[in-house]
């Protein structure tokens, strides 16, 4: 009789600690379908981010005068005439590393008529008009420039390896005398013994820098491949929901789904289904050809990768609400900001719109990277909005485009925060990835009345979370065999 007593309570004791299990699991679940889809909820996460950046200012734009010395046409005529014969076109090697977007600074020869000057050393030669350049002279070589206010033509005065600095000069610059003339008389004494303290003159920074350069982010293909899992579409699809719709940990989802659904599925398996997942979407989610405005926000916001800071800058468009580029790098620079706003322009295939609006925050990165597509003939006006608790009359009047990223990067919060940071660059890469698939095409938006911001027909009938994904993946499988996507980009 003893003995059935004591097994009893050793079995009741069992199915309480169960229970308990149970209830917390549900009550986490509650919690955050309640939140479902946006969390208002103060926490750490969701902190304003403090941003201190370095004492850059960046000036306007120079006046670029584009130098056109001969046309090379017209020196193709020339040669015909002269010799009976046209010019023949430069015979590349097969390996050959000129790209086909080069032309020549100074005639505007296209890349059938460069040599590569020095074996792939950078310096080329132009045939029609044998004038040589590289890729990191060839601005200057095709443009003189100069300062906005007394028009003087600039000095280079730096040589880095990423940029050069251009100076005016001119004692008698409005620019300079405006800035010398707010200057305290101890400062201008000081200025006097030590010049290189102070910053007066007007600058601009040349960036040596090619657009073909600039990349952006890849995922490398997962060790777990898609079409080798063992579970069903429909068991993938309840644990892309818990993980990334319903922000999930792996753990939590690991638990869910053998609690709720009976299916044991390890922490490190919801993870390779995870990154699984992103490297099928990433073609899909980063070619899909949304109906785009002329108005987009940007910003910046921490995430950690293996304990260090790293960056995601997102690009949203501001009308459609739509997460239109995102860019992970461990550096909040200018180089990093190129790349963003790079991979938002491929979103348009044809043409960029005429004008196009960026709206981003205080850092002087965003200004820098205007001024490097600008050197490019990719020209868009850039306002900074400094901060919400900021007095001035741009911060008011832009002030609801500041909330729109703000909430952006506070509902990218609430999700990332069950991460725990990443284990690798990549692995940030390919969860931010699944966010924006998530953000884009399977979460509705409460600006937009409920509706999801890119909308996609195939999606439109499905009405459960696990099955929008199966189906957003088979949209994305198809996107990769009607493209050819190779898989490792
Ligand atoms: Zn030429
Ligand atoms: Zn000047």
């Amino acid at each position: 009789m003893n003995l059935i007593l004591v097994l009893l309570l050793i079995l009741s004791c069992i199915v309480s600690v169960y229970l308990y299990r149970f209830v917390r699991l549900l009550q986490q679940v509650i919690f955050n379908l309640w939140k479902y889809p946006e969390s208002h909820h103060p926490d750490r996460f969701n902190l304003p981010e403090r941003k201190d950046y370095r004492k850059l200012t960046v000036d306007a734009m120079p006046i670029i005068e584009i130098v056109k010395k001969y046309d090379f046409n017209a020196l193709l005529d020339e040669y015909a005439l002269k010799h009976g014969k046209p010019l023949k076109p430069v015979k590349h090697r097969k390996n050959s590393n000129i790209s086909t977007s080069l032309t020549c600074p100074c005639c505007g020869a296209p890349y059938i008529y460069l040599y590569d000057n020095t074996g792939g050393r950078g310096q080329f030669l132009c045939k029609v008009c044998n004038s040589t350049f590289s890729h990191k002279n060839r601005f200057s070589k095709s443009v003189i420039l100069k300062c906005p206010h007394c028009k003087s033509v600039l000095q280079k005065i730096k040589e880095r390896s990423d940029f050069f600095v251009h100076k005016c000069i001119n004692p008698n610059c409005s620019f300079y005398l405006d800035n010398y003339s707010k200057l305290s008389e101890e400062d201008k004494a000081k200025f006097k013994e030590h010049p290189e303290c102070f910053k007066l003159h007007y600058l601009y920074r040349e960036f040596t820098f090619t657009l073909d350069s600039v990349t952006s982010n890849s995922l490398k293909p997962p060790k777990v491949q898609l079409s080798n899992i063992h579970a069903s579409s429909h068991v993938l699809g309840l644990v892309l929901s818990y993980f990334v719709a319903y922000g999930l940990s792996s753990r939590m989802t690991s638990a869910i789904m053998w609690d709720i659904h009976n299916i044991r599925i390890s922490r490190q398996t919801v993870l390779n289904y995870a990154r699984a997942a992103s490297f099928i979407l990433k073609p899909f989610v980063d070619n899909f050809q949304h109906k785009l405005s002329n108005s987009f926000c940007g910003d910046e916001t921490y995430i950690k990768v293996r304990g260090k800071t790293h960056y995601i800058f997102f690009f949203f468009d501001s009308v459609k609400k739509v997460i239109v580029a995102n860019y992970v790098s461990s550096k909040r620079d200018t180089w990093s900001a190129i790349c963003a706003i790079y991979s938002l322009f491929k979103k348009f295939k044809d043409s960029l719109p005429k004008p196009l609006h960026f709206f981003v925050d205080g850092n002087p990165i965003y200004l820098l990277a205007q001024h490097f597509f600008a050197q490019n003939n990719i020209n868009f006006d850039v306002t900074q909005i400094i901060g919400l608790t900021n007095k001035d009359e741009v911060s008011k009047e832009f002030r609801p485009l500041k909330q729109i990223i703000e909430r952006l990067n506070r509902t990218f919060k609430y999700y990332y925060k069950h991460t725990n940071g990443f284990d690798s660059l990549d692995g940030a890469i390919s969860y931010v990835n699944l966010f924006t698939a998530y953000f884009n095409f399977l979460r509705p938006h409460s600006a937009l009345d409920g509706d999801i911001p890119a909308t996609v027909p195939e999606l439109a009938d499905i009405d459960n979370m696990p099955g929008r994904w199966c189906k957003l993946l088979s949209l994305a499988q198809d996107y990769i065999a009607s493209n050819h996507v190779a898989f490792s980009s």
